[in-house]
């Protein structure tokens, strides 16, 4: 995760990156900590001699939970704490199917981001994921002919 992923995430919601929003995601990026709590995004932003009240850090924090930048884990008797999702997949496994047999194998696309960015540079569009299915004929029922 970075700026420019969360601008773009914020862009797909006609939502516009503010110095309150890089500060939250700045609080998570500037963290060793696994995760983190409204309280303590609050003091790492106190650090850097900035305010935001805690109405407004949970604001954020709500709209970076819909577009899929972190994640909550809910404790029942704690504080909700909050973990930024690092980087999207580099590596994502699909499915090959052998039209035949109907065995499915699992393929590994190794950089599927850079699939992603071609698509992007040649449509314009801010794609967000993608599918990808391959179909033929598996070792076994291609050698039996
Ligand atoms: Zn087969």
């Amino acid at each position: 995760m970075n700026l420019d992923i969360l601008r773009k995430k914020l862009k797909i919601r006609n939502q516009r990156m503010t110095i309150e929003r890089e500060l939250v995601l700045g609080a998570f990026l500037d963290s060793d900590a696994e995760s983190l709590n409204i309280i303590e995004i609050r003091e790492k932003i106190y650090d850097k001699r900035r305010r935001i009240s805690k109405t407004t850090i949970q604001r954020i924090l709500d709209i970076f939970y819909e577009i899929g930048i972190i994640k909550k884990i809910e404790y029942s008797d704690k504080m909700i704490r909050y973990v930024i999702i690092r980087e999207e997949e580099e590596d994502k496994d699909y499915y090959i199917i052998c039209k035949k047999c109907g065995k499915a194998f699992s393929y590994t696309v190794e950089n599927n981001k850079k699939i992603l960015e071609t698509a992007e540079k040649q449509t314009g569009f801010i794609i967000d994921d993608f599918e990808l299915e391959f179909i033929g004929l598996c070792p076994e029922c291609s050698g039996e002919e």
